[in-house]
């Protein structure tokens, strides 16, 4: 049987890099569906990244954006939202349960994003502790999930207050027993800063998304930044792993292209583990393979998993391969 690694179990090896799956698998699955994750963990990958918010009853559920939206939403009798639907801190649980997420409406933007990604039907928001007991049956046990807290300084109205926020997931995780099976992540530093109060012995993970010429999201880690909580880059030598560390945290999450050699040394220096978000590409696995990072957070873990065969490399530790898969020289027919 296999066993959930400790936390240093997250880091890479000479023979292994461990892949998350982004949201499940969202390249060819609805994303943050229980559809999704049971599909990426019975591929073999054994950690998941997900999305948190809450709602009004103070329910954590699983969803990225602080609305429903109109191109991955239907309601009951099988219409598409028009607009932005209700936001989920303004809806209750059993609400927001009414809509189908199980697939992303034809002829929008995001839809030509993912098309290879299966339409579904009959697939609702799931809530955060129905995902834990899942990872609780027997076979899900060494799973590890890699859960983002989603907050934006810029719009404290579309959720909860950050203390009561924090504790509404912290109820879950130390209800369903799964604290040592998760990191808890945020762009939002203030919400690490909330979650180091609660539960200061959860690993945290610092979301970062540098400043640049374009920028489609929001980039949070820059001198003054309301992401960053009162923190200052200057006072490390302008070093975000030198920051992360001083702030106690133990996961850095940059985007892949924002990483580079020094930093990525800066951070071995400090001891963090470096998962990089969110890389789909091959010339991109690939080069994150090149750096030995600690982990690839992907919408297409299938692919990343052949891009690591490809390079005599498996996404598990060498004491989680189980008898089923993950050894390279097995899955290779190799001689062993
Ligand atoms: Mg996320």
């Amino acid at each position: 049987m296999r066993v959930a690694p400790t936390f240093d179990g997250l880091r890479s090896g000479p023979r292994h890099i461990h892949v998350h799956g982004h949201r499940g698998a969202r390249g060819i699955l609805p994303e943050n569906t229980l559809d999704s994750f049971r599909f990426t963990f019975d591929i073999g990958i054994r950690i998941i990244e997900f999305d948190i918010l809450a709602t009004s009853d103070g329910t954590p559920v699983i969803t990225h954006n602080p609305c429903l939206m109109p191109f991955s939403t239907r309601t009951e009798d099988g219409t598409w939202l028009e607009g932005n639907g209700p936001l989920i801190y303004e809806s209750t649980y059993s609400e927001l349960s009414k809509f189908d997420v199980g697939g992303l409406q034809p002829g929008t933007d995001y839809a030509s994003r993912y098309p290879d990604q299966a339409f579904m039907t009959g697939l609702k928001i799931p809530r955060f502790d129905t995902l834990c007991e899942l990872v609780n049956e027997p076979g899900y046990q060494d799973i590890w999930m890699n859960v983002e807290i989603k907050s934006d300084p810029r719009h404290p109205e579309n959720t909860p207050p950050i203390p009561a926020f924090v504790e509404h997931i912290l109820r879950v995780v130390f209800d369903k027993r799964v604290s040592k099976r998760i990191i808890l992540q945020s762009f939002d530093w203030r919400i690490l800063h909330e979650c180091a109060r609660q539960a200061p012995d959860i690993p945290r993970s610092y979301l970062s998304y540098a400043p640049k010429p374009y920028a489609p999201m929001a980039v949070n880690v820059y001198e003054g930044s309301p992401w960053m909580d009162g923190l200052s880059l200057a006072e490390q030598g302008n070093s975000i792993p030198a920051l992360i560390a001083a702030d106690g945290g133990r996961v850095w999450s940059p985007y892949h292209e924002d990483l580079n050699t020094e930093d990525l040394a800066a951070a071995r220096k400090h001891n963090l583990v470096v998962n990089i978000w969110t890389v789909n590409e091959s010339w991109d696995i690939d080069r994150m393979i090149d750096l030995s990072v600690d982990g690839i957070i992907t919408d297409y873990p299938g692919r990343v998993q052949r891009r690591l065969l490809e390079r005599g490399l498996t996404w598990l530790p060498p004491d989680n391969q189980g008898t089923d898969m993950g050894s390279a020289e097995k899955i290779a027919g190799g001689q062993t």
